[in-house]
C-alpha cells in the first residue's frame, strides 16, 4: 500500500512537539531520561544503561534573556538558550531529565555546564583537545570507562559487555539508515529537499519508540526512492539547479531562514556536512565482539569531526569527499554569533572549495529574524552566481 509521504515527514517534523507528551509518558512508566549536547555523546553506553536519550540544545531565542542575567550576552545563542531553557523550567526535555550528559567541547560550554551543574544531575565527559595524538585514545577510553561506572551508579545496574554489545550493533543499524537519507541528495535532481533531510535528522531524536522510529524512516526513505524512479522526486530536472552542501553546527534555531530559503530560491541541498551531518552517519562502532566495546565505541566517538578540536584534519578530508561524492557546486557554512571554533574554522572550508572550484557562502547568525532579508539577498547573490557559471559551462 502506498503512504502518504507529507504525513510520514510531518510526523518526523513535528515529533520535537509532540515527544513532549511522548517524554512525559516515559516518566510516568518509571523510565530514566538523559539529555544530552553533543555528537561525542556515546549513545551506546547511554542506551545500554537502559536510559532514553533527548537532545536538549537551545535553539530558541525566547530564553535568552533569562540566561543573559547569569551568563555573559556575548556568547553563542545556543549556549544560552540552553542554559536559559533550564533556569527557567521552559523546556520539558530537560524538565524532565534526570540526567545530564556535557563534553568539554569549546568553552563556553565547559563553564555553563558549572552553572547547569546546580540545576540538574550532571556528568561531564572530558574531551580530548588533540584527537591525533595516540595518548588522546588512551585518555578518551579512560574517561568513557568514568563516565560507564558513573552511569551504573546512577541507575544501579551494571552495564555489561553484551548490553553494551547489543546496543553498539543497534546503533550501527540505525545510522546505516539515516546515512540512508544524504545517499537521497546524490541523485540528479535530488530524491529529497534538504528541508526534509533536516525534518527527519532533527525529529529522530524526540521519537523514543526506536524500532518504530526505524520502520517509518524505512518506508520514508524506500517511498522517497520509489517517486524518483517514477519521476515523481520533490525537484523538476533541472542542470544548472545549484547542489549545495550544508556546513556548521547548531543549525536547528537558524534554519528557516537559511536552509528553507536556500531551497525557497531554487537551490537543492544534497548534503549536510558537520558533527550531526553524514559524516556521524558513515563511521561505525567496529562490531568484533572479541574486542573491548569501551575501546571501540571511543575509536568511533574520538574521530567526531567537530571545530572544537585542532587541527581537524578529518572534517577538511571529510569535506573534500563530500563535495566531490555529491557533485556539489557549492559549500554554504553557518555559523552562530560569537562561535569562534566554527567561525575560525570556515577559513579551512573556504581553502578546500577553492581547491575544489567551488564558492563558499559564510553566513553569521542567531535566533532573532533581524537578519532574514539581509541573508535572502545574500543567498539570492550567491545561487544567481553559481546558476550563471553551470549555465556557461552547459551552454557556452
Ligand atoms: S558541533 Fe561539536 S560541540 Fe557541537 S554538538 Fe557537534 S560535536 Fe558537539
Ligand atoms: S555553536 Fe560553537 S560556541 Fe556554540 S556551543 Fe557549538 S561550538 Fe560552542
Amino acid at each position: 500500500m502506498s503512504i502518504s509521504l507529507p504525513e510520514h515527514f510531518s510526523e518526523f517534523a513535528e515529533a520535537r512537539q509532540q515527544g513532549f507528551l511522548a517524554v512525559k509518558e516515559l516518566k510516568e512508566s518509571g523510565k530514566k531520561v538523559c539529555g544530552t549536547f553533543c555528537q561525542y555523546t556515546p549513545a551506546e553506553i547511554i542506551l545500554a544503561a537502559g536510559l532514553y536519550s533527548v537532545g536538549l540544545c537551545g535553539k530558541s531565542a525566547a530564553p535568552i534573556k533569562t540566561a543573559e542575567t547569569r551568563l555573559p550576552a556575548n556568547l553563542c545563542p545556543l549556549i544560552k538558550a540552553s542554559y536559559g531553557h533550564a533556569l527557567e523550567d521552559s523546556c520539558p526535555y530537560a524538565y524532565f531529565s534526570d540526567i545530564v550528559v556535557g563534553e568539554t567541547t569549546c568553552d563556553g560550554k565547559k563553564k555553563m555546564y558549572e552553572l547547569l551543574g546546580e540545576l540538574k544531575p550532571m556528568q561531564v565527559i572530558h574531551l580530548p583537545n588533540l584527537p591525533d595524538y595516540e595518548r588522546s585514545l588512551d585518555m578518551w577510553i579512560t574517561e568513557l570507562r568514568a563516565f560507564t561506572r558513573g552511569l551504573e551508579e546512577f541507575t544501579g545496574e551494571e552495564i555489561t559487555e553484551d548490553k553494551l554489545n547489543e546496543a553498539i550493533e543497534w546503533c550501527n543499524k540505525e545510522r546505516v539508515q539515516a546515512a540512508r537519507i544524504y545517499e537521497l541528495g546524490k541523485y540528479d535532481p535530488p530524491a529529497i529537499t534538504g528541508t526534509h533531510m533536516r525534518d527527519v535528522m532533527e525529529g529522530e531524536q524526540y521519537i523514543f519508540d526506536r524500532h518504530r522510529k526505524y520502520e517509518k524512516l524505512k518506508e520514508i526513505l524506500d517511498q522517497c526512492e520509489a517517486d524518483w524512479h517514477a519521476g515523481q522526486g520533490p525537484f523538476a530536472p533541472d542542470p544548472c539547479r545549484p547542489r549545495i552542501i550544508i556546513s556548521g553546527a547548531g543549525l536547528g534555531g537558524v534554519a528557516e531562514k537559511t536552509v528553507n530559503v536556500l531551497e525557497e530560491l531554487g537551490g537543492a541541498i544534497v548534503c549536510y556536512e558537520g558533527c550531526s551531518g553524514i559524516s556521524s552517519r558513515r563511521r561505525l562502532v567496529s562490531e568484533d565482539r572479541s574486542r573491548d566495546p569501551i575501546v571501540r565505541i571511543a575509536e568511533k566517538y574520538i574521530e567526531v569531526p567537530c571545530a572544537v578540536v585542532s587541527p581537524n584534519t578529518r572534517r577538511m578530508e571529510q569535506v573534500a569527499d563530500t563535495i566531490d561524492e555529491w557533485k556539489a557546486d557549492g559549500v554554504v557554512s553557518l555559523t552562530l554569533h560569537s562561535c569562534n571554533p566554527f567561525a575560525i574554522e570556515t577559513e579551512n572550508i573556504r581553502r578546500v572549495c577553492q581547491r575544489k572550484g567551488i564558492p563558499l557562502l559564510h553566513i553569521e547568525t542567531d535566533f532573532t529574524p533581524g537578519d532574514e532579508g539581509q541573508i535572502r539577498t545574500r543567498i539570492e547573490a550567491y545561487l544567481e552566481m553559481i546558476r550563471k557559471k553551470k549555465e556557461e559551462a552547459l551552454y557556452g
